[in-house]
């Protein structure tokens, strides 16, 4: 789903994308100003991860809050670090959600069974 910058309206305009993996993106775009867009959505659906403590591969349920700010300019100053330049003025919705899980993937993340076992460290000690 590709949505042109320029096309944005000021008022909150409801998007909405799923890929097929069946991961799910929804949420609002409303322009704030020429260059700067706002977009607040949620990414859920199943992922598989790989745990970073016993290297076990699980599925998670994603349930990922996004606030962006999309510009269509270089930003000289990185004021915010949730800021995402789209230089070509496309809104590539299946594009942010793929590099917004990439980033989530790159995180560490414990499965199941190393997370309750981290709970019951936290009891002990
Ligand atoms: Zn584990």
């Amino acid at each position: 789903m590709k949505i042109s910058f320029n096309k944005v309206a000021r008022s909150p305009s409801k998007v909405e994308f799923s890929d097929k993996d069946g991961l799910h993106i929804g949420g609002t775009l409303l322009k704030e100003g020429v260059h700067k867009v706002h977009f607040v959505s949620t990414i859920t659906g199943d992922i598989s991860l790989t745990c970073d403590r016993c290297g076990k591969d699980y599925k998670d349920s994603l349930n990922l809050p996004l606030d962006l700010i999309l510009t269509d300019q270089v930003q000289k100053v990185m004021e915010d670090l949730d800021t995402i330049e789209l230089l070509d003025g496309i809104i590539d919705i299946g594009l942010l959600m793929e590099s917004e899980i990439a980033s989530y993937r790159s995180n560490y993340h414990y499965c199941q069974e190393c997370r309750q076992s981290e709970e019951e460290l936290d009891i002990e000690y």
